[in-house]
């Protein structure tokens, strides 16, 4: 079965298509950065607008790749939610249109399930079941996964996601939108000691998070120099936020595992393409006490922002579990706010 994949939930455009026999096919990426950094953030309607220009010339370049026949897909996945309500319309209107046009079902997709499957496009991938760290632009969750479909919520932040505390962090020391590479880059020429933050809710038995009194500790820490700050200066601010913030990740995925007994550990999400949080929970999965040790798994780091890859993937998994989702109803609905525990499971 060749499924396409469609994702336009915020500031990419991503389309890809995935057999299940063979794999991955080809996969074609657009993202918005360099159009809404001199905004500061994602501008909604130029987000929607710039979809509606990429979406045919990247479906075009994907099927080339691929080299295969609009005609020969079986079915379309888009993204229908959670997104900015503008972006997610233009995903879902041309998955629709195609759909009508080729005579093939659709299947909506939920952002964050593409996300949570995406380590498993891996050449390793895990096998269920697995505790998943999704930490993204919008969220930070823990989750139980049992197979497709099968998620439990274990904990979440209580505010800001991680992505969104490196993106302030970021913005608070000058550095561009979004700032979490940026600000993971200068942490790494930072000193350690001069900047200790707090880490929020480390200590408490539970798996949530809170993020916003550590971007508040940063803002503070630059008020508190008399002049600009330095590059240095910057530098050794970052190295602060970025320990402390990797401290909270790995300790809270510890108590995951330590509280489930799983020793599969998936990390999902844009900030799972950071280098130190991998080298830490590594260091951490390796724990010299062997009851204390499990396995981390990591989607390609061009997986782990959003992409149409994990769009097409999750469609694929879900016609394999679930093949009654499959619909031919071509009048599109988005739901920019979706629940995960809303999505159909077994
Ligand atoms: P959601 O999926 O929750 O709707 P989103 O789609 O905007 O949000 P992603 O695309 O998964 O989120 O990830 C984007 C976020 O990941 C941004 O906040 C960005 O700063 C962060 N990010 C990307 N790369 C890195 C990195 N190397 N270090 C830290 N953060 C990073
Ligand atoms: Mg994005
Ligand atoms: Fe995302």
């Amino acid at each position: 079965m060749i499924v396409l994949g469609i994702e336009s939930s915020c500031d990419e455009t991503g389309i890809a298509l995935y057999d299940t026999n063979r794999g991955l096919l080809a996969h074609a990426l657009h993202s918005q950065i360099a159009m809404h950094q001199e905004y500061g953030g994602v501008v909604p309607e130029l987000a929607s607008r710039d979809h509606v220009k990429r979406a045919l010339p990247l479906l075009r370049e994907t099927l080339t790749k691929a080299q295969v026949q609009a005609a020969n897909i079986d079915a379309i996945a888009y993204t229908q939610g959670p997104g900015l309500a503008g972006a997610l319309l233009v995903g879902a209107s041309v998955a629709c249109g195609l759909g009508l046009a080729l005579d093939k079902p659709l299947i909506g997709i939920h952002h964050l399930e593409g996300h949570l499957l995406s380590p498993l496009l891996a050449s390793q991938p895990p096998e269920f079941p697995f505790i998943a760290l999704l930490v993204s632009g919008g969220h930070t969750q823990l989750m139980r996964v049992d197979g497709v479909g099968q998620y439990s919520l274990l904990g979440e932040t209580l505010d800001d996601a991680a992505g969104e505390a490196f993106d302030k962090s970021a913005k608070l020391l000058g550095l561009d939108y979004p700032g979490g590479p940026a600000i993971s880059k200068l942490a790494q020429s930072g000193d350690p000691l001069i900047h200790q933050f707090p880490r929020p809710m480390l200590h408490s038995k539970d798996l949530n998070f809170s993020f916003s009194g550590l971007k508040t500790a940063v803002l503070t820490a630059v008020k508190k120099y008399p002049e600009a700050l330095t590059d240095n200066d910057k530098a050794n601010v970052a190295r602060g936020f970025v320990d402390a913030i990797i401290d909270v990740l790995v300790a809270k995925c510890q108590t995951a595992m330590k509280q489930t007994g799983l020793k599969r550990l998936v990390i999902a999400g844009g900030v799972g393409a950071n280098q130190q949080l991998r080298a830490a929970l590594n260091a951490a999965a390796n724990a010299s006490n062997p009851k204390k040790r499990f396995q981390v798994y990591y989607p390609e780091l061009e997986f782990c922002t959003d992409n149409g890859a994990m769009i097409a993937f999750a469609g694929a998994m879900r016609l394999q579990a679930y093949p009654e989702l499959a619909t031919k109803n071509y009048s599109f609905n988005v739901r920019p706010r979706w629940p995960l525990h809303e999505l159909v499971s077994a």
